[in-house]
């Protein structure tokens, strides 16, 4: 395991497609279209789970995805030669995630992290000092000593407020690691949300989670590259529109990220209620950032599996996969704001940083491993607009807002709205099955 970062917890850290059916184009669907029961918006996690629930209830069902390909956030990226998971990576608290049966189901083997190649701190790429880093340790642990003993009846507040006495110095060491499990600045993780994330073992997929998010939407009626961009809910159906037309529906949910609700990508007409928009205002994007780097030759004397941190500066805290599994092939992950930047700079930016500082960590001849890069910049990604959901401080009531019915016929649902497993993609399918179930409710 990544000891840098399991030490946390996602209260562990989360840092650690085919297309399923053919895209048949709206214009393919029947004129008496308000005869489709429901229409899913996003074919991540969520929608494919809300879409089979459905389907397995005799609903007519139809998810419109705007990729061209499903499995949204959960993405295993083979561009470089070697695949790795691009977004979600962990099955988290696999005690209760709905992944481990539905991999089981599907014939797909799930497995603990393979792990070994040990963990190893730097400070502007020297090797920290042990004190250093038992400091940090230490620091680390706060976090989870002080939300042990945090009073939930009393008023919310933010990380950075919960830690504010550590001081200038501890203070930012013991929030930074946030920057890779919420992938967000601490004064913006309200400490009430963060207490009540899931916590458990991790699994991970060998043959990629997206892979397996993916494969579990076969047998859907999945419409690929059909961006949604208006959703008229007043009526007596719901009318969905994309490039290709507009479909009616009896009912709609709307499983696409918290990012692309706040920036307005889809028009709500009427607009959406002010409960939901209230409870939107309470959520953001985090921006955990993975930058990938196919490398062939050298290995340095590094085990593969072995993580290396680098920490010297607290706010731009960078952590290094070495060949993962054996891989030719090193993943960065940052969030936050440093990662924000990064993701505006582009992909030559990212990969030049991340070389340089391995450069600096591990041998100058780093640099001539390094073949290609992948940047999966979610930040700046139109369809994800950020890793995943964080509560803002005051706003702990947001997620289970957004989940409520919305006129009796649209439903918001995804990983923002599963409560302690918000920020997963098992918490992901467990909104989407419920969205499906309260929609069914209300439409008997
Ligand atoms: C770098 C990174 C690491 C992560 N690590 C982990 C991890 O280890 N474990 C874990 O459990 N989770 C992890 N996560 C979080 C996890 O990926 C998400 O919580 C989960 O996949 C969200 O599922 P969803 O269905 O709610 O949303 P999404 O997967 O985002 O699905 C929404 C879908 O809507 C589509 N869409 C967007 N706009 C439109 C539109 N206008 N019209 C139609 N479709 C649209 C999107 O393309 C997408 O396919 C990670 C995420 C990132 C980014």
């Amino acid at each position: 395991m990544n000891a840098g970062y399991v030490s946390i917890d996602r209260r562990k850290l989360l840092t650690r497609g085919s297309a399923m059916a053919a895209a048949l184009s709206l214009a393919r669907v029947p004129a008496r279209a308000a005869d489709i029961d429901v229409v899913v918006v996003g074919a991540g996690a969520a929608g494919i789970a809300a879409a089979q629930a459905l389907k397995a209830a005799g609903r007519g069902v139809v998810v419109l995805e705007a990729r061209s390909r499903t499995g949204g956030r959960a993405f295993t990226d083979a561009s470089l030669g070697p695949a790795y998971d691009a977004g979600a990576m962990y099955i988290h608290w696999a005690e209760r995630n709905p992944w481990v049966a539905i991999a089981r189901e599907l014939g797909i083997e799930t497995a603990p992290e393979s792990g070994g190649g040990g963990f190893r701190a730097f400070a502007d790429g020297r090797p920290m000092a042990a004190a250093d880093r038992a400091r940090r340790r230490d620091a680390f642990r706060q976090i989870d000593r002080r939300l042990e003993t945090l009073d939930i009846g009393a008023r919310d507040m933010s990380i950075a407020e919960l830690l504010g006495d550590l001081g200038p110095e501890m203070a930012p060491i013991a929030t930074s690691g946030l920057l890779l499990s919420i992938g967000e600045e601490s004064s913006r993780i309200s400490a009430r949300d963060y207490q009540r994330l899931w916590s458990g073992d991790d699994l991970v997929v060998p043959s990629g989670y997206g892979n397996l998010v993916a494969r579990s939407g076969a047998g859907l009626d999945l419409r690929l590259n059909e961006p949604v961009d208006a959703i008229d809910w007043g009526g007596s159906a719901v009318a969905v529109t994309t490039r290709s037309g507009t479909l009616r529906a009896k009912a709609c949910i709307v499983t696409v990220p918290v990012g692309v609700l706040k920036a307005e990508a889809i028009r709500f007409s009427p607009a959406l209620p002010a409960a939901t928009r209230d409870a939107l205002d309470g959520l953001h994007m985090g921006a955990l950032t993975k930058i990938a780097l196919k490398v062939e030759g050298d290995r340095f004397g590094i085990s593969p599996g072995a993580s290396l941190l680098e920490s010297g500066k607290p706010e731009g805290l960078i952590n290094f996969d070495m060949y993962p599994d054996g891989k030719d092939i090193v993943i960065g992950y940052c969030g936050g704001d440093f990662a924000r930047q990064l993701s505006q700079a582009g992909p030559d930016e990212a990969r030049a940083h991340a070389t340089e500082l391995l450069a600096k960590m591990i041998g100058g001849d780093f640099r001539k491993t390094v073949k290609a890069a992948a940047f999966p910049a979610w930040w700046t990604d139109p369809f994800a607009r950020g890793s995943y959901s964080v509560c803002a401080p005051g706003h702990d009531a947001a997620r289970e807002a957004l989940a409520l019915p919305i006129g009796g016929r649209l439903l918001i649902a995804g990983e923002a709205t599963a409560g302690g497993g918000a920020m997963t993609v098992g918490g992901a399918t467990l909104a989407g099955r419920a969205a499906a179930a309260a929609l069914m409710r209300l439409k008997a």
